[in-house]
């Protein structure tokens, strides 16, 4: 970056108000060649390196008529939409995609360390979680917003990051392979202490067991059951073939996503079908089901929340 004497613009690109203003006393020149006339004391205001820039001494040889130029690094795109975020009068660009956000957030806080714009930028990032949960997650930890990674990460579990049968985050290449790791090792642990809570019932009271009191527990013919369980309180007791099923296929997706939705009808298909066979089960199956869907989901959500995510900021 150098400060030169303006003149006119090669780009295609041309800068709207007001980075048109007549009274600027500088130019931002972008890397493409489109100037943007601003002014240094706001530029000072928001940024200390703007600051350190426009306290050197200038030249003399600044005539009235031709103002300095800012030989900037940034494209007149990013350089257009990263005013636009903060400088005053002007309209920010509507919505960005995460690419354009972090070329912006990179060169306004990274670069030109402009603090005051933190809240507003953590603000617009956690609007894209539910779209992007890893780009987020990327982009937070190259900013060491602990407390979005860790939602961004916890975004993360819908999601079956270590199934690389699937192709890759397209976000990848913008982030480092520690900070990946990072993320597959929490979603690793979470995919763990997910699928240990359908895997084992030890932690569930007899009573809150869908089909416990199936009366037909006696006659595998009309409720087949799938072997003795333990329960809270070292209870043994048998447990139906269809919640065994259910927990089955549902230990297998936790382990792939350890926040997938438990109630899916691809999850639920096989079980509903099963608890039919049974005069008692298809009467209250479903209903004893759903109430223990709602249980796990507490218990594992709790679980999950006691997961450590090994952020270094
Ligand atoms: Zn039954």
């Amino acid at each position: 970056m150098s400060e030169t004497k303006a003149d006119p613009s090669s780009s295609c690109f041309i800068p709207r108000a007001p980075f048109d203003d007549a009274s600027a006393d500088v130019i931002l020149r972008s890397s493409d060649g489109a100037d943007f006339h601003v002014h240094r004391l706001v530029l000072s205001l928001a940024s200390p390196f703007f600051k350190d820039m426009f306290t050197l001494p200038q030249s003399n040889s600044e005539s009235p008529v031709t103002l300095p130029a800012v030989q900037m690094s940034e494209s007149s795109h990013v350089l257009d939409m990263a005013l636009r975020f903060w400088y005053p009068g002007a309209e920010p660009i509507p919505r960005q995609t995460l690419d354009e956000f972090r070329d912006m957030s990179e060169a306004l806080i990274m670069k030109y360390d402009m603090q005051f714009l933190v809240p507003f930028a953590k603000k617009h990032l956690r609007e894209y979680l539910e779209e992007d949960p890893v780009a987020v997650f990327g982009i937070a930890c190259r900013h060491e917003w602990r407390e979005i990674a860790l939602g961004s990460a916890k975004c993360c579990l819908r999601l079956p990051l270590r199934a690389f049968e699937s192709a890759p985050p397209t976000q990848l290449k913008y982030m480092a392979a520690d900070t990946y790791h990072i993320l597959l090792h929490y979603h690793s642990e979470c995919a763990k202490v997910a699928a240990a809570s359908t895997s084992s019932l030890q932690w569930a009271p007899y009573q809150d067991i869908p089909g416990a009191d199936c009366p037909n527990w006696t006659d595998p013919h009309i409720c087949p059951r799938a072997g003795h369980w333990t329960f809270a309180h070292n209870t043994m007791a048998p447990i139906t073939a269809w919640l065994a099923a259910y927990l089955r296929c549902l230990t297998d997706e936790l382990l792939r996503c350890p926040s997938a939705p438990l109630d899916t009808p691809e999850l639920l298909g096989l079980p509903i079908s099963k608890m039919g066979s049974c005069s008692s089960c298809a009467v209250d199956g479903y209903a004893s089901l759903m109430n223990f869907v709602a249980v796990l989901r507490q218990k594992i959500e709790g679980d999950l929340n006691a997961v450590e995510l090994m952020l270094d900021f």
